[in-house]
């Protein structure tokens, strides 16, 4: 060795050792701007309402405190019934003149709304950090970005949105309601879209977190937004309740716990509100054998210890191929050994505080429970500062599938981990839960990865990523995750409406009626109708029918009374014909078209049906099922065609949009039009994959209940439509509120909607639920892609590549 190379290795060492033995210094962002934002308006902030600054009574305000150090960071209005009441007059009173801006107005607006934020992020980062307890590098680099990117994305949609909508127009005032893990981005991701369709909105941010909607308020206010159009109520749950309740509302936008969001679906049931949840999520993080470990552990800490675990989408539930677990959880753990915590205006750390001591307590008293259901809970050596509500990395091992770790959402920086054999178990696992808003899957695999994601029962799936969002991109849950999505084409529907909703209801079947006589065949008592279920011609469970009568005669048929156990075989018979959904577009159309020949064939017959249940005359019985021919053809055709896209989003690789079926739906079908109501109903169901459960018309069941032959002629597999008569209050209810049941269309009377949405609560299916009646007849109201958006939820399946 050369005395040159005994240097240089003599250096090495030493450059390593100390590099090795390094310790990071503090890095503070700077704070004084925030505090002096703060002290300027006296340490107190009272409400945004119609462009002004309402003062708020100094006993209705309580403190929002800077989670890191428990200190006071100011006082905020309490929000109640005045405020509520003022703010919602304020946006209704703004409504008309600011809807009726020409796309490209609102366009500006967004734009300088935009322009601001991003002028003023650094202040809004500390903000946030100082308020919610999150790092600042995230804040800053995530949190803010995105913000701006929102307003700038729907400025774009402002500006195209008579093009790229046309016959459709805002729905009013909107009431939306943000949680405090991402207090700003919640906003932005509820106020962009929101303004960009033309409605005015009230916004209450949550208790813990109101300063960035605040300081968004005054961005608003230079940015020259008209009065009213934007307001912004702090306050609790109470708030948020009486935002719920108020007349003058026309949608609920919330993003919040699934318990909230039950209660609001409860509190709206029947009140024709529109309404959108955004709720919680145990989302599954699946690794496959071939995936790349090192890769995996950084997608890991972006998942469950990005903002603490306080992410909806958290992959909190670790899946892991038995054969690499052992060496993934050894590298998992070294990696959380380096894990730095502290301050979260601290540049260099990973991990801030926990937002409140309540849901510090929350966390504790989870991973409290999960040792005592028998799980290993290890975490590293390092100490959490003690100053502030700081909860360290955690990852619980033996864990059951069913145990309430593995279940429950923690909402926080819990990692639960399990292992898997197959590819399907793996499926299984990622499905066992009630949640369903994201799901990651690590794989080199492509084939495996892209066989995976559409199994997996979430609204957003990333391949080798985890966590990544984008304005372009929709965002938002299946199953008790919620329904309704935030971002993208996908969720400017969400805050739109068809013009005709405001035209006059056309007229209904009753009023048809003309006094014919229509000879029924055979003896009085022509028939007695069974239940369809799957595939089959069944009594019905009680053994009781009941009689129907024509319009002009007496009795026509009986029909089956069909109860309580009924649904649940038809549920079951739905469930089991799943396979539906998987078949290809053109396998489905295929079926419709031959169904839509058949009934061609048999058109009078079907025709003198309608006559005998309605006392149509023929001509417009005739008429009726010539539609019902043209509408199967019409889904026939889009069977191949509703297509998903592919979203620009700021990523090397493809973010694709699929149209996923809903899975087993409940309909209840309209009074008037009884048939073609029907098959406008089941067709776009059926067409999009998934199975029926349907009860027709109370007053005129019997066309409904000779589709039976129809379905059976036409080789619809038994199980995909299934036809249950009865009582459809009753029946109305058991639908609405069995969680094997994953949506809903209702056709019929506002006490009819109270009563299914009410029900539906329990597993917050989708509801669709029509009170105005339409004109059957009519193409733009009986079908189209408002048919086929309800029939389908989005799958935003990303997937970034490169060597
Ligand atoms: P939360 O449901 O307790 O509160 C959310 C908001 O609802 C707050 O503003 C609160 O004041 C308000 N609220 C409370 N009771 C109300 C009532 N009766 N009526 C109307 N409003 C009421 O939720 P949180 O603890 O603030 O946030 C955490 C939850 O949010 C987690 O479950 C998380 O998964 C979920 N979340 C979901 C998404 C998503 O996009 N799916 C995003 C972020 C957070």
């Amino acid at each position: 060795m050369t005395s040159d190379e005994q240097i240089s290795g003599a250096s090495n060492t030493t450059v390593s050792r100390i590099l090795d033995g390094m310790e990071y210094g503090p890095a503070p962002e700077n704070p004084v701007l925030a505090r002096r934002w703060i002290e300027d308006h006296g340490g107190t902030f009272g409400f945004f309402i119609d462009g002004a600054w309402l003062p708020a009574e100094p006993e209705a305000t309580f403190e929002t405190i800077d989670p890191s150090d428990r200190s006071v960071l100011a006082r905020v209005g309490r929000g109640g019934e005045t405020q509520v009441d003022a703010a919602v007059r304020a946006a209704a009173r703004a409504f008309p003149s600011w809807s009726g801006l020409t796309g490209h107005e609102r366009a500006r607006h967004l734009y300088a709304i935009a322009r601001g934020i991003q002028k003023h992020a650094r202040l809004l980062a500390v903000v946030e950090s100082l308020d919610n307890g999150k790092p600042i590098r995230e804040s800053r680099d995530i949190d803010v970005p995105l913000v701006a990117r929102h307003f700038y994305h729907h400025a774009g949609w402002a500006q195209l949105c008579e093009r790229e909508f046309p016959g459709h127009r805002p729905l009013g005032v909107v009431a939306q309601i943000v949680p405090w893990n991402f207090p700003l981005l919640m906003l932005a991701w509820k106020i962009a879209p929101a303004l960009a369709a033309g409605n005015t909105v009230v916004l209450k941010p949550a208790e813990y977190t109101p300063l960035t909607a605040l300081l968004f308020a005054e961005i608003v206010e230079h940015a020259g937004l008209p009065p009213g159009v934007v307001n912004i109520v702090t306050g609790d749950g109470e708030a948020g309740r009486l935002l719920v309740a108020h007349p003058a509302v026309q949608k609920i936008a919330f993003t919040g716990s699934t318990e909230v969001g039950r209660f609001i679906r409860r509190a709206t049931a029947g009140s024709g509100k529109r309404l959108t949840l955004e709720l919680g999520g145990k989302s599954p993080f699946l690794v496959f054998d071939d995936a790349d470990l090192d890769s995996v552990v950084e997608g890991v800490v972006d998942a469950i210890w990005f903002n603490q675990g306080q992410v909806c989408c958290a992959g909190s539930r670790l899946l892991v191929q038995e054969s690499v677990a052992d060496t993934l959880l050894a590298k998992l753990k070294a990696r959380m050994e380096t894990l730095r915590m502290g301050s979260p205006l601290d540049k260099a750390i990973d991990m801030g505080a926990i937002v409140a001591p309540v849901q510090l307590d929350r966390i504790r008293e989870l991973v409290t429970r999960g040792r005592a259901e028998g799980a290993s809970v290890w975490q590293p050596s390092w100490a959490c500062p003690d100053d502030g509500l700081f909860y360290p990395p955690t990852l619980c091992t033996d864990v059951s599938p069913s145990s309430t770790i593995a279940q429950v959402e923690i909402f926080g920086p819990v990692l639960v981990a399990m292992t898997f054999r197959t590819p399907d178990e793996a499926v299984a696992l990622a499905n066992n839960t009630t949640y369903g808003l994201a799901a990651s899957v690590w794989s080199e695999n492509i084939s495996l990865a892209l066989d995976i994601a559409p199994r997996i029962k979430a609204g957003v799936v990333w391949v080798n990523a985890s966590n990544l969002f984008d304005a372009a991109s929709g965002f938002g849950g299946y199953r008790e995750s919620g329904f309704g999505r935030e971002g993208g084409r996908e969720g400017l529907w969400e805050y739109l409406r068809p013009d005709w909703e405001l035209e006059e209801a056309p007229a209904g079947a009753a009023d048809h009626r003309e006094t014919v006589a229509v000879p029924v065949p055979g003896s009085r008592i022509d028939r007695t109708y069974k239940q369809y279920i799957g595939g089959r011609q069944v009594r019905p469970d009680s053994g009781y029918s009941h009689a129907v009568a024509g319009v002009n005669h007496g009795v026509i048929a009986h029909v089956a009374d069909g109860n309580r156990k009924d649904i649940r075989n038809a549920v079951e018979a739905a469930h089991a014909a799943a396979s539906w959904g998987r078949r290809s577009g053109h396998e489905r159309a295929q079926i419709l078209y031959y169904l839509a020949e058949n009934l061609d064939q048999r058109r009078e017959e079907y025709a003198r049906h309608v006559r005998i249940a309605t006392g149509w005359s023929t001509k417009p019985a005739t008429r009726e099922i010539e539609a019902i021919v043209a509408r199967l053809f019409t889904y026939a055709a889009w069977a191949d065609k509703h297509d998903g896209a592919v979203h620009d989003v700021p990523l090397r690789g493809v973010t694709i949009a699929m149209h996923e079926p809903i899975g087993v739906v409940g309909v209840l079908a309209p009074d008037e039009s009884p048939l073609l109501g029907l098959v406008s109903a089941i067709a776009p169901l059926v067409a999009s994959g998934n199975t029926v459960v349907a009860v027709p018309s109370a007053l005129y069941p019997t066309p409904a209940c000779e589709l039976a032959t129809l379905l059976d002629a036409s080789d619809v597999p038994g199980g995909v439509v299934n036809v249950v008569t009865g009582d459809r209050t009753v029946l109305g209810e058991v639908l609405a509120g069995h969680l094997d049941v994953d949506g809903l269309w209702y056709f019929g009377d506002s006490d009819g909607a109270r009563a299914v949405e009410f029900a539906s609560a329990g597993n917050l299916k989708r509801t669709w639920t029509v009170i105005q009646r339409r004109a059957w007849l009519d193409t733009a109201q009986g079908e189209g892609p408002e048919y086929l958006r309800q029939a389908t939820q989005v799958k935003n399946v990303w997937i970034p590549y490169g060597a």
